[in-house]
């Protein structure tokens, strides 16, 4: 057995090898070459070669694996608020003023180079429909489901308008397709200065680029697709998109009206004009007057709609195309077979810049990557496989990985251990992360090996100055694929923006080099502290005999899971406790929902909870039912708790050495860890459902999904949870027998 002899350079020396090799000076040179240029999906072929060539430098065989897929480009795109004149043209037709004209670009930043170079990506939508409409305007707040539920109680008309939306909150893809849903013209979505804590300019802080808070012609880019019905290319759901593949029609995929992004700078005009008309945000809850950050500048934050007479014209023209994008895919051979570690990040960004969505996360990668190079120049040789991803297409919608894993996905499924993920792997400096819970600990044990850059007491390590937070692992990056597709527990992590930080500018063109050197991370020392937690998350994945699972923990989760079901279950039964859910959330809570960041589902859980009339009987019996799931857990819990044991006394018998004298005990050792490895690997292919999620089949995780119209965040118990929500008891009883049946075989399995 590979592990228990002796190595040139053993686990000890290859952790030291992790920690010493990255620098701040190489993340800074990477950093700078991915941000000097435009490098949208299917436009960075250089990027993608360039990548290869350094992988390989630094010792690691690479290839371009590359897909053909449907995505568009912008074409035109044109905002105006019209206002009808009260004297008509001379034929009598009448006459309409255009009282703005939106920019719909940012500003240029002489400080900030790529912020004004001639090729810089216009404002647009990923997957936006092209379309031309003109009709009043009604402010929906953030556009979640429950915005949009408070607004037709409030008889408030929504068909024919355009709406206008603030970012935050949920997937952008999720807030167009519901006011597509309900008849709406078009949508227009904007950042919210209110949405940036203290750091705004209406508390003195000065703006990007003379200080933190948020430049007032910043737009967020992004995609709109319906995340929540498959991510990858649309025209291609659960097979790749080889050249030839046959294509399926997209329009349950992605949007038929169109959107537009803008900044508040020119959400203005048009969020006045809505001043004095329809219901007010006092007149709904709490969730719609937190955070009105234009107040200062003059917006009452009505609701509309607007008049007859005053009304936006949305225009936007988008080229369809299919063409080919870029996965950049490095392997270093493992001596265990069938035992793999994926390790990735995305490069193509919406923007030139695109410092730290993704490219922090690709120079983290790039100083990971020859860090292990070094320690095979050292004379390591490593137990499991290792693949390193640079994803191309993940900003349309997780294209790149997605096509991927549906490619390789019988490999993938036998022989995936975990995925590791790095999106936005620097843009502040509190630690982030979500994941399947068979990898908290090694989240844990990681952060705690690598020191902070941030110590307040000497020897702090990142682990000592977290939360300790782990969210549930929700959708919005590469690991979607991975994790809901082919059940392979995944995890994402990075240095998130916390209370008090620069502003990030999500998806903008000053998300750049000079933002991340000056205000994300001077120094680029959190890069490197998060190349060293990426090579340590991925070495003890990779190289303990023992794969580092801890099966109890996910006994344990899953027991957390069924008592939110039950939670989820009193809700349902009292519509009551819902007021009481919206109103209690903190600010610090919301704060941190919108930036977008974390995947915590309780806010957007309970506002996308039903409040229809609900049938106690049913809903009663149905709470028998739930203690079935309930025992189903106890019993995986006690197999899962003696497996770990087990795995700690191989762990002990490894560590003591079997001397070569011993050698056909050394064998029986060798296969007795074999046999735990292959029960851990296979652990959370167990609640891998074939038929998928109700409405959504390419979902096949039972266990975990992205919220129905959360997308971000995610859910537990998808279809239990869904089915509870719609009280639709005899589908929750299905539900139930679905989830029973595969924690009984999990436990089996153990
Ligand atoms: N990470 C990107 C975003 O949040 C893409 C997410 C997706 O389309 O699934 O906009
Ligand atoms: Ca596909
Ligand atoms: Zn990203
Ligand atoms: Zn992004």
């Amino acid at each position: 057995w590979p592990g228990c002899g002796k190595r040139k350079v053993d686990y000890e020396q290859l952790k030291r090898i992790l920690l010493d090799t990255p620098t701040s000076k190489h993340a800074e040179e990477w950093s700078r070459y991915y941000t000097a240029g435009p490098h949208l999906a299917g436009k960075n072929y250089s990027q993608a070669l360039w990548t290869k060539t350094k992988w390989e430098e630094f010792g690691i065989q690479s290839d371009i694996v590359s897909y053909h897929v449907y995505i568009n480009y912008p074409v035109d795109h044109r905002l105006a608020l019209l206002e009808k004149e009260k004297n008509k043209h001379d034929d009598g037709a009448p006459a309409w003023r255009v009282s703005f004209e939106a920019s719909l670009t940012e500003d240029i930043i002489e400080d900030d180079p790529t912020s004004g170079l001639p090729d810089r990506v216009p404002t647009f939508h990923g997957y936006s429909a092209s379309g031309n409409v003109t009709g009043p305007v009604v402010y929906v707040n953030y556009g979640t489901y429950q915005d949009f539920e408070d607004l037709l109680k409030a008889n408030v008309t929504l068909k024919d308008k355009v709406a206008i939306a603030r970012y935050g909150g949920i997937f952008r893809g999720l807030k167009v397709k519901r006011a597509q849903e309900l008849g709406m013209l078009g949508v227009v979505l904007y950042s919210d200065p209110g949405d940036d804590g203290d750091v705004t300019e209406e508390k003195g802080v000065k703006v990007y680029p003379d200080g933190p808070a948020r430049q007032p012609s910043s737009v967020q880019r992004g995609s709109t697709q319906f995340l929540s019905f498959a991510p990858g290319d649309p025209t291609t759901p659960g097979y790749p998109s080889k050249p030839g593949a046959p294509r399926q029609p997209v329009h349950t995929a992605i949007p038929s009206i169109p959107s537009i992004p803008i900044s508040y700078a020119d959400a203005l005009p048009i969020l006045k004009a809505l001043n004095g008309h329809g219901p007010k945000a006092e007149d709904f809850n709490k969730y719609w007057t937190r955070n009105m950050g234009l107040q200062y500048k003059g917006v009452h934050y009505d609701i509309g709609p607007t008049p007859d007479d005053v009304v936006v014209n949305l225009y936007n023209q988008q080229e369809y195309i299919t063409t080919p994008l870029w996965n950049v895919i490095g392997v270093i051979n493992g001596t265990v077979p069938d035992e793999v570690i994926v390790v990735g990040n995305h490069r193509d960004a919406w923007v030139a810049g695109g410092a730290a969505d993704p490219n922090s996360g690709s120079a983290v990668l790039n100083e990971a990557v020859r860090s292990f190079g070094e320690a095979l120049r050292l004379g390591w040789k490593p137990l499991r496989t290792i693949v390193f991803a640079s994803w191309d297409g993940e900003e349309y919608g997780l294209v790149g990985s997605t096509e991927w894993v549906e490619e390789y996905l019988p490999w993938l499924k036998d022989a995936n251990v975990a995925y590791i993920n790095t999106d936005v792997s620097v843009r502040g400096t509190y630690l982030r992360a979500s994941a399947a819970p068979l990898l908290d600990n090694i989240i844990h044990a990681a952060t705690a090996a690598v020191l902070s850059p941030n110590q307040t007491v000497p020897g702090q390590t990142v682990y000592d100055i977290w939360d300790k937070h782990i969210s549930t692992i929700g959708s919005g990056s590469d690991f979607t694929a991975f994790q809901d597709f082919a059940g392979i527990p995944s995890l994402d992590i990075g240095f998130d923006s916390g209370p008090g930080e620069p502003v990030y500018h999500y998806h903008s063109n000053y998300d750049s080099f000079h933002w991340m050197e000056k205000f994300g991370d001077p120094g680029f020392v959190y890069h490197r502290t998060m190349a060293q937690v990426l090579g340590l998350v991925t070495a003890q994945l990779a190289d303990q005999p023992l794969i580092s699972f801890r099966a109890a923990d996910y006994a344990h989760a899953l027991d957390r899971y069924v008592q939110k079901v039950e939670d989820k279950l009193n809700d349902a039964l009292s519509p009551a406790t819902k007021e009481i859910d919206v109103a209690s959330l903190t600010d610090d809570k919301i704060y941190f929902e919108l930036r977008g960041s974390t995947r915590n589902s309780s806010v957007t859980t309970a506002l996308a909870s039903s409040s229809s009339s609900s049938s106690p009987s049913a809903a009663e019996s149905f709470r028998r039912s739930l203690k079935r799931l309930h025992r189903a857990v106890e019993k995986l819990t006690k197999r899962a708790v003696s497996l770990d044991e087990h795995a700690d006394r191989l762990r002990d018998q490894v560590r003591r050495h079997v001397p070569w004298w011993k050698w056909p005990a050394k064998l029986k050792l060798g296969s007795e860890i074999r046999k735990v490895n292959t029960q851990y690997k296979y652990l959370e292919r167990s609640f891998l459902f074939d038929e998928g999620l109700d409405g959504r089949p390419w979902f096949k995780h039972v266990v975990f999904a992205p919220g129905l119209w959360t997308g971000y965040a995610g859910a537990v118990f998808p279809g239990l949870v869904e089915s509870i929500d719609n009280q639709d008891w005899p589908n929750a009883e299905r539900w139930v027998d679905i989830i029973e049946s595969r924690i009984r075989n999990a436990a089996h399995r153990l």
